[in-house]
């Protein structure tokens, strides 16, 4: 089969659907958080990603770039918080990446390679600190590793690093966040911003598929 990459209105629709397993994932979340933070982050999430969509569908967009810089907005806007900061960082990043009137593996390794430079700058947080670095890092070289791939089969790789790195999180203490307090209690727990990271993209992975792509 032949494999396009996706279109402006393919990929915001992709995006539709990835933001809303996000939103529909918020009590799993919130579990998560509740072993080691405030039991809070299903809930952000699902604010963010409902912003996030009802941006998507009001707007018309002239690149990509723009699809994602809409979702980052929405979520620093909504969510507040760590995270607001980190996820809206994270999507706002395409705006400094080249236009790009479709999307393939080579673009959306570079918005995301570009949002975690810039959250790098916001957070020292590394691999191994039990954070969403622990899913993003992996997946975003996964990315990069994928670019002569379809969309799809590089969403693939990155997705199988995100569950990866997420799932590393379960046996960390942390080293950032309000998990930090907690000591050696949050230790079984698995980190909620990673698992969000990782259903993202599961779900990005899904819709570009479907999408033949
Ligand atoms: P809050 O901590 O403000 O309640 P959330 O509960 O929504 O925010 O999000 C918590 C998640 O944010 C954590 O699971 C972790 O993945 C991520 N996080 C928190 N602080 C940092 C940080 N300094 N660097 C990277 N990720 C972080
Ligand atoms: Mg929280």
């Amino acid at each position: 089969m032949e494999e396009k990459p996706l279109n402006l209105l393919e990929a915001r629709d992709a995006l539709v659907a990835a933001l809303t397993t996000l939103s529909s994932s918020g009590d799993y979340l919130n579990q998560l958080d509740q072993a080691l933070g405030d039991g809070d982050h299903g809930s952000t999430i699902a604010r963010g990603s409902g912003a996030a969509i009802r941006e998507l569908q009001a707007r018309t967009f002239a690149n990509v770039n723009q699809e994602f810089e809409a979702i980052g907005s929405a979520m620093m806007n909504s969510m507040g918080g760590a995270s607001g900061i980190l996820f809206g960082v994270l999507f706002r990043a395409a705006k400094n990446c080249p236009a790009a009137e479709t999307l393939d593996a080579p673009t959306l390794g570079g918005f995301l390679r570009r949002g975690l430079d810039d959250l790098k700058r916001k957070s020292p947080a590394t691999v191994g600190d039990k954070t969403m670095m622990d899913a993003l890092v992996p997946a975003v070289e996964a990315l990069e590793a994928e670019q002569g791939e379809s969309l799809a089969s590089a969403l693939e790789s990155a997705t199988a690093a995100a569950k990866r790195g997420a799932e590393s999180t379960i046996g960390m203490l942390a080293r950032f966040g309000r998990a930090t307090a907690l000591g050696e209690r949050v230790r079984a727990a698995q980190d909620p911003g990673a698992t969000s990271i990782f259903l993202f993209l599961e779900s990005l992975t899904a819709a570009a598929q479907k999408a033949g792509n």
